[in-house]
């Protein structure tokens, strides 16, 4: 099958069967009965998921795929939303339902797509998919590494991180310029946050916004008393913190504003 992709929907088709499978296998299946794979394009991932116990969604915003998808799975038909993820209201298709999201990601949109499951984290107990190598790397990395940033410490604060494998470019037409990688993410038992969502949001992007520095003088603009700005912790750089450490270092800026 020959396609023509279309470039501005980050459009890289899957050729690999395997990889496609293996993708599709990379849910635990555990928590939730249905599916919401976003970015479907001509069905690669998605005649995997229809062999499943779980019900598949699909959300596609290109109408020449929602066609196909349309003609060629039929039982799938009411339930392709042919939408773009980024601007639909989640509660509109799925409730207060749990359900999972899958994908070979368009790589254009991904880390929007993260942070909009991450607002929707109450509903989404398990997210997997097919990112640029570089982003699924600095979803799942640690503290210490370049690669540790806002992304991560958002990410980490809610769920259980896993790099997969990696894929490499020439099984996608066209290739994209990067390799990709495959990661799962699954919700943390505990997954409620101690301090206030928006501040922990604040601190963390403003740290991270000049990471070169010390917490001392990167969260400057936070008007921060003197006293709290002595406290060790201010003496680092924020590649150095855990999201733990995030989360205290949030709830000592809380208490220093009372
Ligand atoms: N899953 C397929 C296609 C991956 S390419 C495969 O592996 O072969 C990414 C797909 O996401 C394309 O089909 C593109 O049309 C779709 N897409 C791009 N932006 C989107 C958006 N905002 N909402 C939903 N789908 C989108």
């Amino acid at each position: 099958m020959s396609v023509r992709a279309k470039k501005h929907l980050g459009q890289h088709f899957l050729k690999d069967e395997q990889i496609a499978k293996d993708i599709a296998d990379s849910l635990t299946e555990k928590g939730y009965d249905t599916v919401l794979e976003i970015g479907p394009g001509m069905g690669v991932l998605t005649k995997y998921l229809l062999e499943k116990d779980y019900t598949t969604h699909v959300i596609e915003i290109d109408t020449e795929s929602v066609e196909y998808l349309q003609n060629t799975y039929l039982n799938l038909a009411p339930r392709i939303i042919s939408k773009d993820f980024l601007k639909i209201n989640i509660t509109d298709y799925f409730k207060e339902k749990q359900f999972a999201i899958i994908g070979n990601f368009p790589y254009n949109i991904s880390t929007q797509i993260v942070f909009k499951t991450l607002d929707y984290r109450d509903q989404i107990p398990e997210f997997s998919g097919m990112f640029q190598k570089e982003v699924a790397e600095r979803i799942a990395e640690k503290k210490g590494s370049k690669k540790y940033g806002i992304l991560s410490v958002i990410a980490q604060a809610f769920y259980d991180i896993e790099y997969l494998f990696t894929v490499p470019p020439t099984v996608f037409d066209p290739p994209p310029k990067v390799e990709s990688g495959v990661i799962r993410m699954i919700r943390k038992a505990d997954y409620s946050l101690p301090v206030d969502e928006k501040l922990f949001y604040r601190v963390v992007k403003t740290a991270f916004n000049q990471r070169r520095k010390m917490l001392r003088s990167s969260l400057k603009s936070m008007n921060l008393s003197d006293k709290l700005r002595e406290d060790a912790i201010f003496a680092l750089r924020p590649e150095q913190l855990s999201v733990e450490e995030f989360i205290n270092l949030t709830s000592l800026i809380e208490q220093d504003a009372i």
